[in-house]
């Protein structure tokens, strides 16, 4: 890494914290970034930044937005008497695509993982509960993804709504255990929220 200038090994040391970036394609991306005109590699600086300062999360659901309330909150026309219940926010685009849900949605941000020492409260838990309690809700879906993660955190959730008599469901599995939800295609991922059962 001493081979290079500072600025550059400093460049290409960041590049490869990024997830899946190793340090070759650091360093390729790097180069890159240094061939490239300078607006061009301004543009993406300024792009993360912007994103970081405008980003946040929806203060009912906790989906990734511009604004106080995501798109999925503030649209009137959506079943607000539906919740979807998912891990990440890009779970929610994985759905969306299927155009079948007109629910709302939730975004635990996480799954209950002992092994990671990730437990319930570490996950956007309590503020779902607080929603259920605020609006009036006849059914629960939960599609957290087919892991052990996933299926203990769709456990916990049905145990603690269920005496509130609020109808708990979890998607069927069509989609590969083991598997991320967001990588299902979007006909798999239909079925799988047409076969959805109570849990
Ligand atoms: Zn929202």
């Amino acid at each position: 890494m001493d081979y290079y200038s500072d600025s550059l090994t400093k460049l290409i040391n960041e590049l490869s914290r990024l997830p899946g970036i190793g340090n070759k394609t650091a360093q390729r991306l790097a180069m890159h970034l240094l061939k490239v005109p300078k607006e061009e590699s301004e543009a993406l600086a300024n792009s993360i930044i912007e994103a970081k300062n405008k980003v946040r999360y929806c203060k009912i659901c906790f989906n990734i937005t511009d604004k106080e309330t995501c798109r999925f909150c503030s649209d009137e026309k959506r079943d607000e008497k539906t919740i979807c219940v998912v891990q990440e926010p890009r779970d929610i685009i994985a759905i969306e695509k299927t155009r079948d849900y007109r629910g709302k949605y939730h975004v635990l941000q996480g799954a209950i993982s002992p092994m990671d020492g990730i437990g319930p409260n570490d996950i956007r838990i309590k503020e779902l509960l607080v929603r259920l309690q605020e609006v009036e809700i006849d059914e629960v879906i939960v599609a957290t993804n087919p892991t052990i993660e996933g299926e203990a955190t769709a456990m916990y959730l049905s145990k603690l709504i269920k005496p509130s008599g609020i109808k708990v469901t979890r998607i069927a599995h069509g989609i590969p255990v083991g598997g991320d939800l967001e990588y299902a295609d979007e006909v798999t991922l239909a079925k799988s929220f047409e076969g959805r059962h109570e849990i």
